[in-house]
Order: C-alpha cells, then structure tokens, then sequence
C-alpha cells in the first residue's frame, strides 16, 4: 500500500494532482471560427500593427501643428481623407484635409482637430481652438504592435479574444488538442432514467451531472455507463478505457465498506496516489492513474461527486487540456443566517448570493445533507467554511465562490 493513508487537505491535494498532471502532448491548429474555448498550445504573435496606420480618432480637419501647437487659425481645405481611401496627397503649407473617424492620417499632418471646433467658408476651415501635434490620432501599434503577444499559451480563448484574432487579421491558432475522458457510473442500485425503478434502485445522477459539467471544457466525452458492484467487471472497464483515454471519471464505490471496489482495483491495476480529503463533502476520493491514463474515484452521493468535481477534478481537466489552472477566487459576503459546523473538515456549502445595498450576502440553501441535490438547484455559489471553525454566525464574513466563476477564474 503505498498511498497517502492520511485524509489531505484540499491545497495538498490540489498540489498532488497538479503535479501529476501534464497538458496532453497533442497540439494542432483551428481557424477562430472554432477557437472560442480551446486552449492555446503555443503563444500567437501579431504579424502586423494594430492599427496598421496612423488613423484619426475623430471627424475633423487634419494639419501639421509645430511643437507649440497650432491654431487658432484659418487653413485651406486640400482633400479628404476617408475610411478606407486615404488622401494621396501631400499636405503644403497652410492647408487641412477633411478626415472622417478610422481614416489615415497623411504623412504630412500630425494632428486631427475635431470638426466642432471649426467653421467652413468657402473651402477655408476655421480653427477656434489650439491644436497639439499628436492630437486626436491613434498612432500604429497603439493596440498591438507587430510582434507582440495576442494570446499566450495556456489562454483560454474567449470571445474577445477571437475577435482581437480577427483584427489582426490571424485566421487560425495553435491548440491542445481535446483530451479523451471516459465516465462511469459504479453501483448495483443504480438504473438509466426511463427504466423501471425495480425495488431498491434508484436512477443514476452522477453520471449525467458529470457528462454536463464536462460539456464545459474542451474535452471529447466518452459515456461508458453504469458498472455493478463488481471487482472483475470494474477492473476490465477500467483497464480497457484506460488504453483510449486520458483520464478517467468514476463515482460510487471508494467509500469505507463492503463496496469499496474502486479503490482497490486502481490498487491493482494502476496506482493509487491519495484516497481521503478532509473536506466535507467529498471525504473519500480516490486519485491515481492507470498507465498514462488518469483516474478520479468520486464519491457516490450526488452533492458530494459535483463539489468534488468542481474543486478537485476540474482543475486536473483544465491542465490536461492545456490551461493553467489558478487556485480559486474567492469573493467576501455577509453570511445571512448561522452556519452549523465542526472543526475538523473545511466544507462546502451551497449558497445563494443577493447584492444587497450592504453589499454582497449570502444564505445557505436549507439541509446541506450530501444526498440532497435539492440545495443546488437553488444555489448560484458554493459558501468555504474553514476547517477551524466552529459555527459561523449570522452577520459574518464568509469565503464564497459564484458557480459562474468557477471555470472561467481557473
Ligand atoms: P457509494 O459511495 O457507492 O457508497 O455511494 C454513496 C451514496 O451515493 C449511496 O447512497 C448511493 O446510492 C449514492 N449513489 C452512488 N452513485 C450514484 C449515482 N450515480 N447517482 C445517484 N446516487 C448515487
Ligand atoms: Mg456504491
């Protein structure tokens, strides 16, 4: 038995799995239509500035202005300059060019003075203001120069970043290529929603809850179903999906007692690193790996396999996806009821937040028993109570994390 006997705390387990857990090895490249979630595998560099000229900020007049600025003043009116049809000519002294916003700036001008400070007669336009060289124009590069870093690796691309790709006129990207996880449901009690519920079974949850969440990354899914309660039986699947996979999710079947098969076949057929968490829920859970293959033993009650999936096996994903998961942010409020607790396991309770004028509060949603799915589905965060603390008062700061943030601040 070489796994750590000894229940981890969340940051030493988190540790352990972060460093057993390598960004898949396969990279390759998708135009941005198909970027928007995926993980850079490499930095992408600007080939061009950003903006490519000199452009006005403004719909005005440009001019050449000395270092001591121009104006107020008279010049003549030469040209224009339009977006997208830039003045060919050269500005001589004493004159302007009409220029619109987003349209170059001629070599000859080094600044655009905004129209409602000017009057026109007759082509002359009337300037009744100073004007400052450099005024009113976004020089090239202002946004990115050539060269530069658009999104590093590691970067999770997002909308913004697909349309900052667009701008610069990069049509595709280097990505980690999508991790294969395969999920499994273990438990003779469990029966696929549609089918009858004979006597003492109950439907399989974790598996849909965990085929949901996993929808949230960049990953294929493989759904391998439910497995009985069976040595021989577990030991195949797991050995069989571990040569196709890069990491494994099961549920049920690591807790203490007759049923602790999971545990003990990743014993057997690969290795376990750690087993127990001092956290609540989501005391027994077992992490390993088969091979290359990674493998996360969630616990069985349904509460307990998502907060567990949520703290624990996402940040691994999103490391094998490529990403660099970042320890969770976490934001203060005002708890607005006690909270029952004991020392000894940090927990996770489900929350629901409301801006108040006060500022940010937060409420438990009612029993937190790790069966009750109940308390999730009116929850918008999880609420962190340290492990030293005994019961939090109504009134007290808490730690909590928005479920909306979960993802998206790794
Ligand atoms: P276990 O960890 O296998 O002892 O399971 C702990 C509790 O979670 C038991 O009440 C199980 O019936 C329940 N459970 C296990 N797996 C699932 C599942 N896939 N869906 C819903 N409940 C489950
Ligand atoms: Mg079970």
């Amino acid at each position: 038995m070489r796994y750590v006997i000894q229940p981890l705390d969340l940051p030493e387990a988190l540790e352990k799995i972060l460093a057993a857990t390598r960004p898949v090895a396969r990279i390759g490249t998708v135009p941005i239509e198909a970027a928007n979630g995926r993980f850079c595998a490499a930095d992408t560099h600007a080939d061009t500035d950003l903006p490519p000229f000199a452009s006005s900020a403004m719909d005005g007049y440009a001019l050449f202005a000395e270092a001591a600025g121009f104006g107020p003043g008279s010049l003549n009116n030469h040209g224009e300059s339009l977006a997208g049809h830039p003045y060919s000519g050269t500005l001589a002294p004493g004159a302007c060019i009409r220029i619109t916003t987003g349209a170059q700036v001629p070599a000859s001008a080094n600044a655009v003075v905004i129209q409602e400070n000017c009057s026109v007669r007759d082509r002359v336009v009337h300037i009744h203001t100073t004007v400052t060289a450099g005024a009113n124009i976004r020089p090239p590069g202002q946004d990115v120069g050539c060269g530069d870093i658009v999104v590093p690796r590691a970067r999770r691309i997002n909308a913004f970043d697909v349309s900052w790709l667009a701008a610069c006129g990069i049509t595709e990207i280097t990505v980690t290529q999508k991790p294969r996880v395969a999920v499994f449901s273990t438990g003779d009690e469990l029966v696929e929603p549609g089918s009858g519920l004979g006597a003492g079974k109950i439907f399989d949850s974790n598996r849909r809850a965990l085929l949901e969440l996993l929808k949230e990354l960049p990953v294929t899914i493989t759904d391998l179903g439910i497995l009985p309660d069976r040595t021989e039986r577990i030991a195949d699947a797991l050995t069989q999906a571990s040569a196709t996979h890069d990491l494994l999710l099961t549920t049920g079947g690591v807790s203490v007692g007759d049923a602790d098969f999971v545990k003990s076949v990743i014993e057997t057929i690969g290795e376990l690193e750690f087993w127990r968490l001092n956290l609540k829920p989501g005391k027994p859970l077992a992490f390993g790996h088969i091979g290359d293959c990674l493998f996360f033993g969630l616990p069985g009650n349904p509460v307990s396999a998502i907060v567990t999936y949520l703290l624990i096996a996402q940040p691994a994903l999103i490391r094998l996806c490529g990403g660099d998961p970042q320890p969770t942010k976490f934001y203060r409020a005002t708890l607005t009821q006690p909270i029952q607790h004991s020392p000894g396991r940090e927990e996770y309770q489900r929350g629901l937040l409301d801006f108040a004028a006060a500022g940010l509060q937060v409420s438990a949603t009612g029993d937190q028993s790790s069966n009750r799915l109940a308390t999730f589905s009116k929850a918008d965060c999880l609420i962190r109570v340290p492990q030293e603390s005994a019961e939090v008062a109504g009134g007290e700061f808490v730690d909590v994390v928005p479920f909306f943030g979960l993802i998206q601040a790794r």
